[in-house]
C-alpha cells in the first residue's frame, strides 16, 4: 500500500470527484420530479489524528469510532497510524424547491423532502461507496464508516441514540459547520442538508475550522435570540433545553403512513425545523466568521 504524499492535489481530485458524481444523473428526486435531489456539495477534510475524534467518545458515545479504529476494523491486515489517515466529508444541500415546499408544511414533510430523504440518501450511500472505491483504486485504501457492515446504532441512557459514526460530527471536524439548538449542523449552505464521509489512508491538508465553539453558528446560543426552530417543530421536540430525540423519533415514525398513502412510496422524514428558519440556507446574519 502506497502512503499518500500527494496532499493538496489528491484533496482537489477527491473534491472534484464528489462534485462530478453530484452533477450526474444518479442525483435525482425521482417520481414526477425531473430534478436533482441535492444542490452543489461542499467538501472538507480533517486529519485522522485530530484530537476531536477521540473527544467524540465522550461527546457522541464511547462506541463512536476514531478514524484509525474503523480503518483497522476494515483493513485488519494493515492498520494505519492515526496521522496516516484523513477524513473527507461532504454536505449535500437541499434544493431551493425542496426547501420552499417544506417551508409551507406545518405537520408532515413535503413530498420533495420525503424523496430527498429516501432516494437522495440512497444516492448518498452510492456516493460514499463510489468515493471509497475510487480512492482505493487509486492506491489509497478507504472506507465509508456509515455504510460499513460493522456500523451500528446504539440505545444509550446518556445519549438516547448514538452510533459508531456520526456524519455530522465528521463534518464538524472537517470545518463544515456547527450545531444548532435543534441538533442539526448549520453549514455555510445552511442546515437543510445531509452529510456523508469516508476515511482514507492519505495525508490530506485539513480544512480551516473557522470556529472554536460547537454552537458558533446558532443565534440562540451565540446571541440568545431566534428559537425559530422551536416554533417549527409540530410535536414540541425542540425547547430552550435542546432537542428531544425520543419525541422527534416518535413523530418520524408517524410520518411513514403519510409518505406511503399520500406520496406512494415507503419512507419517512420531517425536517420542518430545517426549513423556514434563519439557519435554513446559510450561517445566520451576523454569525459568519464567528
Ligand atoms: S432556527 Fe435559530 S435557534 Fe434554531 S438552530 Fe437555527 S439559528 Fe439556532
Ligand atoms: S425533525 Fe421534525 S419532529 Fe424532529 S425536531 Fe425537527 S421538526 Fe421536530
Amino acid at each position: 500500500m502506497m502512503l499518500a504524499r500527494e496532499g493538496a492535489p489528491l484533496a482537489e481530485w477527491v473534491a472534484d470527484l464528489i462534485r462530478r458524481i453530484c452533477a450526474g444523473p444518479e442525483n435525482a428526486l425521482g417520481g414526477a420530479f425531473d430534478e436533482p435531489a441535492w444542490g452543489t456539495p461542499l467538501v472538507g477534510f480533517a486529519r485522522g489524528d485530530d484530537p476531536l475524534f477521540v473527544a467524540y467518545k465522550e461527546h457522541v458515545g464511547p462506541e463512536h469510532w476514531t478514524p484509525a479504529e474503523i480503518y483497522a476494523l476494515t483493513y485488519p491486515d494493515a492498520p494505519a497510524e492515526p496521522a496516516e489517515l484523513s477524513v473527507v466529508s461532504w454536505v449535500l444541500p437541499q434544493t431551493g424547491a425542496t426547501k420552499a415546499d417544506n417551508r409551507r408544511e406545518a405537520l408532515y414533510l413535503a413530498e420533495r423532502w420525503a424523496r430527498s430523504r429516501v432516494f437522495g440518501e440512497i444516492f448518498n450511500e452510492g456516493l460514499r461507496r463510489q468515493v471509497a472505491e475510487a480512492l482505493t483504486a487509486r492506491g489509497y485504501r478507504a472506507v465509508a464508516p456509515a455504510i460499513s457492515p460493522l456500523f451500528k446504532t446504539v440505545d444509550s441512557e446518556r445519549f438516547v441514540f448514538s452510533s459508531t459514526w456520526s456524519e455530522r460530527h465528521a463534518a464538524y471536524a472537517c470545518g463544515l459547520g456547527t450545531f444548532g439548538l435543534s441538533d442539526g449542523l448549520i453549514t455555510p449552505v445552511g442546515k437543510a442538508m445531509r452529510v456523508g464521509s469516508v476515511v482514507v489512508r492519505a495525508e490530506l491538508p485539513p480544512s480551516p475550522r473557522p470556529y472554536t465553539d460547537h454552537h458558533a453558528y446558532c443565534l440562540f446560543y451565540a446571541k440568545g435570540t431566534c428559537g425559530e426552530c422551536i416554533k417549527r417543530c409540530p410535536v414540541g421536540a425542540i425547547t430552550e433545553a435542546g432537542h428531544d430525540k425520543r419525541l422527534c423519533r416518535v413523530h418520524l415514525d408517524r410520518t411513514r403512513p403519510h409518505v406511503r398513502d399520500v406520496y406512494g412510496f415507503a419512507g419517512y422524514g420531517c425536517g420542518l425545523c430545517q426549513a423556514g428558519v434563519p439557519c435554513e440556507s446559510g450561517i445566520p446574519e451576523g454569525l459568519q466568521g464567528s
